[in-house]
This record gives C-alpha cells, sequence and structure tokens, in this order.
C-alpha cells in the first residue's frame, strides 16, 4: 500500500445518516474524511485513524429528463450509474476521467477533467445545482449563478469546505453510441507537440501516450489519440450503438485471454526491464496498426480504457503505485515535460505509464485546471526505491514550479507545502482558508491529503505576510 491507514466507516443511504456521522465525530471528538469509490490516486480519500464517510450506497438517480439532459443524482451515484441510465436515450455525461468508477461527490471533490479538457473544462462546469452539508449539519442548495464564490470553492475542493449530499447537471447530446477515433504516432516530444496543436481547434477530445522509456532524440515518442463525436444522421442505428450491450467491454483480451487475469499476465513485467519492453512494443504497434488510420470505438471503450482490466492496480503488487501529474503553461510545457522525463530517466525510475492532455483555464477557486498541457506519470513503488521516489517527485515539482506550473490533488501522494503555495496563486490560497475557517471553524473535514499538504501550506500562507 502506498498511502492511507486504518478507518472506522460510516456507509450513510441518506442526509440523515451523513447528520448521524457529523454528530458522533463532535461527540468523540474525531475528524471526518469524505470516499466516494477512493479512486484518488494519493491520500485524497483517507482518513486514518478517522471516521470516513464512504457514499457508494447513496447513490440514488433522483431525477432524469431526456428532453433537456439534465440530471439529479445522490452523491454516491457513479459516472457508470450515470451514463447507463442516459446513454439509451441518447445523453453522455460532459465530462468523465479514465474510469467510470468515480461517485459525482468525488468526482466534483476533485473536479476531474476527461480528455476533452481542452474543449470542456472540468465537470463542475455543467453543475446546474448542489445540496451540500456543512459541518455543522445544516444543509443549502447552491446554484453556480447564485453563490458564485462558494460554488466553485466547493467544488473542487478537496471535500474540505463541504458534504456535497446531491448534484444536479446537464448532459452532452449524442447521436450514436460510438466516436470516430485517429491514431498518430510521433518520433520525438516537438513531434507529439505539434499533433496536438493540429488538432486542438478540431477535435472532442484528444489524448497523448508517451514512451517514458525513450531517450535522446527519441525522448517523448508516443501516440496521440484524437476523437470527434459521430453528428447525427450518421449511425444508421442509434438505437443499438447508444444501448448497453452496445458498450459492453469485451471479456476476453484479444478475443482469448480472461481480461479477469490481465493484471497477472502483467505482473511479470512489473520491473524497469519488462515496462521498457511493454511501452516499446506499444509503440511499435501504435506506429504499425494505428498511424493515420481513423476506426470507431465505443464511448465506453475509448473512455475508460483502464476499465478493461479489473484490478489492473494488483500488477504493482506489493508496494502499489504513485501518481504525479502536473500542468503547465503552453508556452513552456514542452520544456517542462522534457526536462522532466529525463530527470525521471536519470534518477533510473522512468514512468511505466504517462498521459499527456490539454487543458484550458477555469474559474474554480483551487482549479488545477490551466491554459496549458498536463502530463500524468505512474510510478512504481517498492521498498527499496519509496524515499528515493518521494524524493524525485519533489525535484519534479521543483521543474514544474519553476515553469508556473500546477498540481492535481487527486494524482498525489508526495507533494510538499511549500510547492503548493508557489504552485497556486496566494490570493486563491487565502479565499480557501477563510472558507475553510467560516464554514468549519472546529476542522472538522480532514483527508489525510488535507493534513499532509494542505493545512501546512495554509499554515505557511498565514506565517507570511507576503509582498508588503
Ligand atoms: C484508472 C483511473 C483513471 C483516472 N482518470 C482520471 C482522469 O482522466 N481525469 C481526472 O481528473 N481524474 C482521473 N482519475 C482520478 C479520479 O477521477 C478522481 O480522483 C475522482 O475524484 C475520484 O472519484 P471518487 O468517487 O473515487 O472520489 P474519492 O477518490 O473517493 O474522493 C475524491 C475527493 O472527493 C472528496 N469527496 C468524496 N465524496 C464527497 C462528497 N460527497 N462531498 C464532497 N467531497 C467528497 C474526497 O474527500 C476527496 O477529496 C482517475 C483515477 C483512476 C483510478
Amino acid at each position: 500500500m502506498a498511502v492511507g491507514g486504518e478507518a472506522r466507516v460510516f456507509r450513510p443511504t441518506d442526509a440523515e445518516g451523513v447528520r448521524a456521522a457529523l454528530t458522533c465525530a463532535r461527540a468523540e471528538g474525531t475528524r471526518i474524511a469524505l470516499r466516494g469509490s477512493g479512486c484518488s490516486y494519493g491520500d485524497g480519500a483517507c482518513g486514518t485513524g478517522k471516521i470516513v464517510i464512504d457514499f457508494r450506497d447513496m447513490n440514488r438517480i433522483l431525477a432524469f429528463d431526456a428532453q433537456t439532459g439534465v440530471i439529479r443524482v445522490e452523491a454516491g451515484a457513479t459516472l457508470r450509474d450515470v451514463w447507463q441510465r442516459s446513454l439509451p436515450e441518447g445523453w453522455w455525461p460532459p465530462v468523465v476521467s479514465g474510469t467510470m468508477e468515480p461517485t459525482l461527490g468525488g468526482a466534483l471533490g476533485m473536479n476531474l477533467h476527461g480528455k476533452n479538457a481542452h474543449r470542456a473544462g472540468p465537470i463542475g462546469k455543467y453543475v446546474t445545482s448542489l445540496k451540500v452539508m456543512f459541518a455543522n449539519g445544516e444543509v443549502r442548495d447552491l446554484t453556480p449563478d447564485g453563490d458564485p464564490d462558494l460554488f466553485h470553492a466547493i467544488v473542487g475542493g478537496f471535500g474540505e469546505l463541504a458534504i456535497i449530499l446531491e448534484a444536479e447537471l446537464h448532459l452532452k447530446r449524442v447521436y450514436s453510441g460510438q466516436i470516430e477515433v485517429l491514431g498518430l504516432a510521433s518520433t520525438h516530444l516537438d513531434e507529439l507537440f505539434a499533433q496536438f496543436r493540429e488538432h486542438e481547434a478540431d477535435s472532442d477530445y484528444l489524448v497523448g501516450w508517451i514512451d517514458g522509456f525513450a531517450g535522446g532524440k527519441s525522448l517523448g515518442r508516443g501516440l496521440i489519440h484524437v476523437a470527434w463525436q459521430i453528428k447525427e444522421g450518421v449511425d444508421p442505428d442509434p438505437k443499438t450503438s447508444t444501448s448497453l450491450a452496445g458498450q459492453q467491454l469485451p471479456s476476453r483480451l484479444f478475443g482469448v485471454f480472461p481480461k479477469r487475469w490481465m493484471w497477472a499476465a502483467m505482473w511479470p513485467f512489473s520491473f524497469n526491464l519488462g515496462m521498457r519492453m511493454v511501452n516499446w512494443a506499444k509503440y511499435v504497434s501504435g506506429r504499425v496498426l494505428e498511424h493515420g488510420k481513423k476506426y470507431r470505438q465505443s464511448h465506453a471503450a475509448f473512455h475508460f480504457l483502464l476499465d478493461y482490466v479489473p484490478n489492473w492496480k494488483w500488477a504493482y503488487k506489493p508496494g502499489g503505485l504513485i501518481q504525479h501529474q502536473s500542468f503547465v503553461p503552453h508556452a513552456n510545457a514542452p520544456a517542462a515535460f522534457r526536462e522532466i522525463i529525463a530527470h525521471t530517466q536519470k534518477c533510473g525510475m522512468p514512468t511505466w505509464l504517462a498521459v499527456m492532455k490539454r487543458h484550458r483555464a477555469d474559474p474554480f477557486l483551487m482549479t488545477h485546471g490551466l491554459d496549458g498541457y498536463s502530463m500524468a506519470m505512474d510510478f512504481h513503488v517498492t521498498k527499496s526505491n519509496r524515499a528515493r521516489l518521494w524524493a524525485m517527485c519533489h525535484e519534479l515539482d521543483a521543474i514544474v514550479v519553476k515553469h508556473g506550473g500546477r498540481f492535481y490533488f487527486a494524482k498525489d501522494a508526495t507533494l510538499e507545502p511549500k510547492s503548493v503555495l508557489a504552485a497556486f496563486p496566494r490570493e486563491n490560497l487565502l479565499k480557501f482558508a477563510a472558507f475553510r475557517k467560516e464554514l468549519d471553524p472546529d476542522g472538522v473535514l480532514a483527508t489525510d491529503l488535507y493534513d499532509r499538504v494542505i493545512a501546512p501550506a495554509l499554515r505557511l500562507l498565514d506565517a507570511d505576510p507576503g509582498p508588503t
């Protein structure tokens, strides 16, 4: 286990259950961590020694209007629950992550982004109203226009300002259960960026994969996928393609291998040389089989690649994995990502999986989104590399900060408070701290992430008088 520890878990089925957990925590002098499906890579949903409210039994779809595409759900409903209800009626979530397991509460707690981040921004932009409970048990309805400051602080506020009970959001109209995908291989990082630039204006979805082992002139080689929604009238049988059967992920990979055992097949490759081979094979097969080719894929297959391989994280056993995701303004991103990849190689800990996306700025207070690019990198944790890996991530953070970048708390296990202060605008941090004092003066809501890095950063901020 890379992060986390033991906690007592409450699984409420309604708002009164959530209130009971708050009352219990206050009576005991314990604190509370909110948790959806626990898909955050670091300690964002962990509450070591605390009470954890697990929302997965509060997962009803309260209303869905197939005319307008507006859906209202409880916080524990997952992206899977949403699309499985809406797609057969021609609606798809406006933003989804690389897995369909996140709950709406967790998705909004981190304000997740998808492969359409360059066009659509984060999921919070599509929320029309929220029902929240504050740490004192008060329940309120919020809208982005009625309470703009509070709304844009709670969404992406890591579950530290309020508890989301219900969310209403606008889904996206689709006219087919499939999307059109183009694969493009690139021989080095500059070419990869050029392909992103070429397609960012005309694509609906855009995502790049980088071979983290390739160095020298090939550093940053990879594969991008550009995808477009299918326009109205093009799919001859949308009823079939939008049916749940049309979205089924295959139970066998390559038609042979049961996917539930894929993690075991990956396990023998779970060391640097094995992963160098896997990355090389992915690059070569992408170049030969995909480059310049267009094909159609179901929404589920395109978006939820990792859901193909149940328990894929077991391939990283026993130490697990951490992710490092940096967001860098567009002008600096090529230099920053080059330096980051080269540094991981120099340290002997190249990333086993690197994914690049294009983003845009958004109005959320603690947002990771900016007009630039992100690179998410997976790192294997072992007993012997743990200290070196954490130290390397701190060095990567310094590179990101030097290039004016930011971080994403859903993907963090290693960030230091000083890097948070350097990366996020001071006035945003001050505003977040002020909301926290006002809404939760006793500090009842606190995940391990909050204790590890956010609270210490806010304390440093308090001690620093700032520019005079
Ligand atoms: C395979 C994989 C792929 C991923 N791909 C992406 C991606 O493409 N883009 C992306 O942005 N992220 C991605 N992620 C990260 C993931 O989408 C986010 O971490 C998301 O927040 C997880 O949702 P969850 O329900 O598991 O929330 P958790 O991880 O359980 O919690 C996330 C945060 O929300 C808070 N929270 C939970 N419930 C509530 C509530 N009811 N009210 C208020 N706060 C609450 C928690 O305290 C925590 O701070 C990926 C993760 C995995 C494992």
